[in-house]
């Protein structure tokens, strides 16, 4: 965190605040788990703060120390309103842009808060007056422990801090294989295990909870899986139907995408769900190499995200999606296998 930031949040914080802290819509591990200690830190420090989801979050994240005062907008939206009308900070969490929080983002617009940014995703809006944002960290939980580091206040990291912090680091680096995982990353994880994250657990919490309806939601993504050797890319579909038939819940395709990657001589993945309820088609991309999923997740999917792993959306049929997808591909055939 540079000097100019820091002194403003010293300066910010100095006096009690009421600080909402909001992730982006559908969070997983980094956003809840930033949000989540980000907000311990804060009402240890003698602030009222309070986090606001924009929708729900998987089961598989509810175990996280905080998760029962986390206000749903959707659910509790009287109650969220007023926390944001009332707000006199608002930290945005693991994303940058306010289009990010679907319906919030109308009310968060309006608000008279002052706005601090917290976040590792590519080009960054300017809408906070205090921003944090760092491209090359893993995860915003990992830049969550340089502010609370910068602020000189490690000492007041919980256990319960630390569970949530090391929480959004492996959920961001794939347990610390993915590229943006560096020494540094490894040194904040060494520290929240000091700190008493429970490593082991978490690991076990987040990634080993399969259902039997989820294994047979990936058997069924596994076998729509098309691969396209010729543009070194294979993409999945999954169709409401598909989703309905195998007992669905929120959560439940994480990781599939990654599935792509893992063939050899495959550098560019995609999922395509389609989600009949918000009549859109959600899109995960993920890239090995150079090839940027951001900024064709971007140009093209009015989404974006890192270099290699990215998220956007379609309001097209799924087959018509995968039909446009197939077109943009054909301008990339020779980046891809070069
Ligand atoms: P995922 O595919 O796991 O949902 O997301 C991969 C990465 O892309 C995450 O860092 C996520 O925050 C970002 N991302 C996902 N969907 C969107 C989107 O619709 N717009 C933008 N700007 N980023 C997204
Ligand atoms: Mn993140």
């Amino acid at each position: 965190m540079k000097l100019k930031e820091v002194t403003a949040l010293k300066k910010l914080l100095s006096v009690p605040q009421k600080i909402v802290i909001i992730p982006h819509k559908n969070p997983d591990g980094d956003a809840i788990g930033a949000a989540l200690a980000l907000n311990e830190y804060l009402n240890l420090s003698g602030h009222q703060s309070v986090v606001i989801s924009p929708n729900d979050y998987p089961e598989f994240l509810k175990w996280m120390p905080g998760t029962q005062g986390v206000l749903n907008f959707e659910k509790q939206h009287s109650d969220a309103l007023s926390a944001i009308e009332e707000a006199t900070v608002i930290f945005t969490v693991d994303f940058n842009h306010l289009s990010r929080i679907g319906h919030m983002e109308t009310p968060v617009k309006n608000a008279s808060a002052t706005f601090v940014m917290v976040d590792h995703h590519q080009s960054p809006d300017s809408y906070a007056s205090i921003m944090y944002s760092d491209v090359h960290m893993s995860s915003t939980c990992e830049m969550v422990y340089r502010l609370i580091e910068a602020m000189g206040d490690t000492e007041a990291i919980t256990p319960s801090i630390a569970d949530c912090l090391y929480s959004g680091i492996v959920t961001d680096t794939g347990s610390f294989k993915y590229t943006a995982t560096t020494a540094e990353t490894h040194e904040v994880a060494a520290q929240l295990i000091r700190k008493g994250a429970q490593n082991t657990e978490i690991h076990n919490r987040i990634f080993d909870t399969n259902t039997p309806s989820r294994l047979h939601l990936l058997g069924c993504a596994l076998k729509n899986m098309v691969i396209l050797p010729e543009y070194s890319t294979a993409y999945i579909t999954l169709s409401q139907q598909e989703l309905d038939d195998n007992n669905f819940k929120k959560g439940d395709t994480e990781g599939f995408v990654n599935y792509g990657l893992t063939l050899a001589g495959i550098r560019f993945a995609v999922i395509f769900i389609e989600n009949k309820e918000d009549g859109i088609v959600k899109i995960s991309f993920r890239s090995e190499g150079p090839f940027s999923v951001n900024e064709f997740a971007r140009k093209y999917f009015n989404g974006g995200g890192h270099t290699n792993a990215a998220g956007g959306r379609s309001d097209l049929s799924l087959q018509e999606t995968v039909h446009y997808f197939l077109a943009q591909l054909e301008k990339y055939k020779t980046a891809l296998t070069a």
